[in-house]
């Protein structure tokens, strides 16, 4: 292992262990500042049980998508080493071997830096120093990319933050005291910092489910989203216009109940169905978007 990958893999578990250790500090701090809530605690232990167990299940599904595969190409598309026509991904989920789709010899273009075909939508991550299918953005609290394997799991992981990061925040609002000690307004100094970066993190959870949602809805990459204008293979798509979109309906599907063993390559459509989606009347739209 090269030292800067080894770096990477380090901070990598670094971001996860602090990202875990966080989420405890928040939960148990609340129960150790409110005793209140610790009387009520002790009274309905189901409460107890429930909070901690959506925060258990929380922190399966982020370790769950921290340790997952988000769809490296594999070296086995290195030059010489298999034909240009496959694309290949490493089904490491299913524990299978890697397993291949037949695609047009057009739509991969060679990594310069890892050496292997890159597949349409495919991009180089330089955290990760692989190329990542359907790459999506590299996310550094989970110390890995969000790609095409595993964007659903980051959905859902986004999804279950939300209303544990509410609890929370909910159980902290009653946390202030009004004691006439010489350290209350320190201990609800304390109380309203906590409250202030629980607000931040609701309010960036609730834009990246918002975002994320739109994303899979449309067929779309954050990385398309942000760079449409530098990827060659967006050069002469409109603007209004989601080339790799098959309607809301199938879009959806296709992201919930989709196969992750295979990776379809997806091509972008004729000039002639691109300027005619592009001219499309407003109900011709709506009709193409939704079904
Ligand atoms: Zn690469
Ligand atoms: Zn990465």
């Amino acid at each position: 292992m090269s030292s800067s990958s080894q770096l990477s893999s380090e901070s990598s578990w670094g971001s996860r262990i602090s990202m875990v250790i966080l989420h405890f500090l928040f939960a148990c701090l609340v129960f150790a500042l409110n005793e209140e809530l610790r009387e009520f605690a002790s009274q309905n232990p189901w409460y107890v049980v429930l909070y901690f167990g959506l925060l258990i299940l929380t922190l399966i599904l982020y370790l769950r998508v921290a340790g997952s595969n988000p769809g490296y190409v594999m070296e086995e598309q290195k030059v010489g080493l298999q034909s240009r026509v496959h694309a290949t991904i490493s089904a490491l989920e299913s524990g299978n071997d890697a397993r291949t789709v037949k695609c047009d010899s057009s739509c991969d273009k060679l990594c310069s830096i890892c050496k292997v075909h890159k597949p349409l939508r495919a991009k180089h991550c330089h955290d990760c120093n692989k190329c990542v299918l359907k790459f999506d953005h590299h996310c550094h609290w989970l110390g890995t990319c969000v790609g095409y394997m595993n964007h659903r799991r980051f959905w859902w992981f986004v999804f279950c933050e939300i209303p544990l990061c509410f609890w929370t925040f909910v159980l902290y609002c009653t946390a202030f005291t009004e004691g006439k000690n010489s350290y209350t307004w320190l201990y609800n100094a304390l109380v309203v910092c906590l409250l202030v970066f629980l607000a931040l993190c609701l309010l960036f959870l609730a834009a990246l489910i918002v975002f994320h949602s739109y994303l899979i809805l449309t067929n779309q990459t954050t990385y398309e989203v942000i760079r449409r204008g530098r990827l060659y293979y967006m050069r002469n798509v409109p603007h209004n216009v989601k080339p790799f979109s098959k309607g809301y309906v199938r879009n959806v599907a296709n992201f919930c109940c989709g196969t992750r063993s295979f990776y379809y390559l997806e091509e972008v459509p004729s000039d002639d169905i691109l300027s005619a989606r592009a001219s499309s009347s407003f109900l011709q739209a709506l009709y193409f978007n939704c079904c």
